[in-house]
């Protein structure tokens, strides 16, 4: 018999849930099913995103719900417009083979008149953001009179967004018989306090451990000094060739930031924060959600409640301030079964939030290695390879010119064809990564015992290479020491070049004709007593560590400076125009202008 069957769900829902390949319940399910069917309880239960709660307290609703009444008497309150969405579409597919199941979905950022409509046409599933549901309470335009159950769907996360006045409110409207079934990934003490103050003796129920991260996540971390963040990001990423991911930052500047790096780079991203309107999130979800979009880079905000399956990766750029985040961040990987990694980059200083992360989640974290360039190529090509092998081959449109093809080939070996088209995508990886840099960090590089001989100590063409007295220790970072140099040098973001943060000082590329503005603008300038001195970085190589720099031309060999690659090998001067756009049709361009980013690159 079928297992649903058998905890006591109609066969019209097993059905309708067989088709969406339900063939057995999931832990929640298992466990909930029972006690809700009863309707006797009000009732708590934990459990992680993406374990199937939805059915769990929506086939028990759909059991008992009287269809022929067009009366709300569920109510179910979530904390975003995209889960209230999938919600009720989910219930209107578990309701596929019931007749007169009516659910609207109010949320806000949409038009509330055709809410209204469905309302007072008729419902008996009423699925909620707080704020919009309660904007229609305060219009009069629900009854909530026959409300017999009400779900508080990912508790945790309603209240982390600042619904706690909203869902008092919105209870306060429904009946005191009223049975409240809460749901929620965490236990924090806000929720209890709801679980204390509206529920009565509920019944408790937790699947996996309480507060625990999802078994099926693997937790890594990659320790790199702040100037290799990005580079190493992007040698990740490419280390992953079919990623989905989603990657957290802090802000909503880092962000867009990110984004806007990523997609100049050529990687096929878009960024999801506060800023955007509902109609620019729905735009970017959606394409997430169809897979159209790779990467999507995310506030902690924003991407709460995103219930995008099969995200394969969740990369925290910057850790969370909040280590609850981290959990609700990594949850949106290793969903409904599936296994997900959770990457965090992080500095040495960091490794603190890490230890205190692992010690709430109960769950180590493995170190990593930032892959070497060479084992990027090789996931790359294999990847290539496997693309080919699944390609599918449109016969009818092909055949008509494979007998050209053929005798352009013919002079060819097959072993000689595979590997020139291999090497037609293959190329553009190896050159991209040829001589590429270490990106680990190495504690002796905060020591400065390791000389970074790959740097060239003159500026980019048109750039010159400057040094100043201020660095790390002076607690700059390198968006702060950009603001610095524009601010005192009177130039604008975009006459700096690379920004090289050490220690006790830093090198820094100004256009050639701004030098003397820069000169100008630091003459007597102190910081915190010090004097701040202003040097063109010599043209001889000298220690890192003295920050002694003898004035130079800043002439002399110019080289294009890949920051990620390095450009040690000696193969003379490269231009940055010549390395031919590739055209765009797949997701990743590792074009000169990709290179070009990336020697600039400020994160
Ligand atoms: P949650 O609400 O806990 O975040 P969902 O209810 O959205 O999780 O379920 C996550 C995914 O797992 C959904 O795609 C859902 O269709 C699927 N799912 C849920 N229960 C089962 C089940 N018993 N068998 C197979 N798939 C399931």
């Amino acid at each position: 018999m079928n297992p649903f069957l058998e905890l006591g769900i109609r066969h019209d829902i097993v059905n309708a849930i067989t088709e969406l390949g339900f063939e057995k319940p999931s832990p929640i399910q298992e466990k909930a099913i029972p006690v809700l069917l009863t309707g006797n309880d009000d009732f708590v239960g934990l459990a992680q995103t993406g374990t199937g709660k939805t059915a769990a307290f929506g086939l028990p609703l759909l059991e008992q719900l009287d269809f022929s009444s067009k009366q709300p008497q569920a109510l179910v309150l979530c904390p975003t417009r995209e889960l209230c969405l999938q919600i009720a579409r989910d219930l209107e597919k578990f309701a596929k083979y019931i007749d007169n199941v009516h659910v609207v979905a109010v949320y806000g950022g949409a038009n509330i008149g055709d809410q209204l409509r469905q309302i007072r046409r008729g419902v008996q599933i009423v699925v909620a953001t707080p704020g919009r549901m309660l904007d229609i309470i305060g219009r009069n335009a629900i009854d909530f009179s026959n409300v017999r159950y009400v779900v508080l769907d990912e508790a945790d996360e309603m209240l982390n967004m600042g619904f706690q006045e909203d869902i008092n409110n919105i209870l306060s409207e429904t009946p005191d018989d009223k049975k409240t079934w809460l749901f929620s990934a965490t236990m924090p003490k806000e929720v209890r306090r709801i679980a204390q103050n509206y529920m009565t003796n509920p019944q408790e129920l937790t699947v996996g451990t309480k507060n625990t991260g999802n078994e099926n996540i693997e937790h890594q971390y990659f320790m790199v000094k702040a100037k290799d963040k990005y580079a190493a990001f992007k040698r990740i990423v490419d280390f992953y060739p079919e990623i989905f991911g989603i990657v957290f930052c802090r802000t909503k500047i880092e962000t867009q930031e990110i984004a806007e790096a990523l997609i100049k780079d050529g990687y096929n991203a878009d960024s999801l924060h506060g800023d955007l309107s509902q109609q620019q999130r729905d735009k970017v979800m959606k394409r997430y959600r169809e897979r159209n979009l790779q990467l999507l880079i995310a506030t902690d905000v924003a991407a709460r409640g995103i219930d995008v399956n099969d995200v394969t990766h969740v990369i925290n750029y910057s850790l969370p301030d909040e280590t609850e985040n981290y959990t609700h961040r990594s949850g949106r990987t290793a969903r409904a079964g599936k296994t997900g990694i959770s990457i965090s980059l992080i500095n040495a200083k960091e490794m603190s939030k890490i230890r205190h992360i692992e010690k709430i989640n109960g769950k180590q974290f493995i170190p990593k290695q930032v892959p070497q360039g060479a084992e990027v190529c090789e996931k790359q090509l294999l990847a290539l390879v496997d693309k080919v092998h699944n390609v599918e081959v449109h016969e009818d449109q092909i055949n008509a010119f494979l007998p050209q093809i053929l005798e352009s080939l013919q002079d060819l070996s097959k072993e000689e064809v595979i590997k020139k088209f291999a090497s037609l995508e293959f190329n553009r990886f190896l050159n991209y990564y040829q001589d590429a840099p270490d990106l680990n960090f190495d504690a002796r590089d905060s020591r400065g015992e390791r000389g970074d001989r790959s740097e060239r100590r003159t500026g980019s063409k048109g750039y010159t290479r400057l040094f100043i007295n201020l660095g790390s220790v002076d607690e700059f970072s390198r968006g702060d020491m950009l603001s610095y140099i524009c601010n005192k040098g009177k130039i604008s973001g975009k006459s700096v070049g690379k920004i090289d943060l050490k220690g006790v000082f830093t090198f820094f590329e100004v256009l050639d004709a701004d030098v003397d503005s820069v000169f100008q603008g630091f003459k007597d300038v102190d910081f915190n007593g010090r004097n701040v001195r202003i040097e063109v970085s010599g043209d001889k190589p000298s220690s890192d560590r003295g920050g002694r720099r003898r004035s130079g031309g800043g002439g002399g060999d110019r080289r294009d400076r890949g920051g990620d690659r390095g450009s040690r090998g000696g193969s003379g001067r490269r231009d940055r125009g010549d390395r031919g756009d590739r055209g765009g049709s797949g997701f990743r361009d590792f074009s000169g202008k990709r290179r070009d980013r990336e020697s600039k690159s400020r994160y």
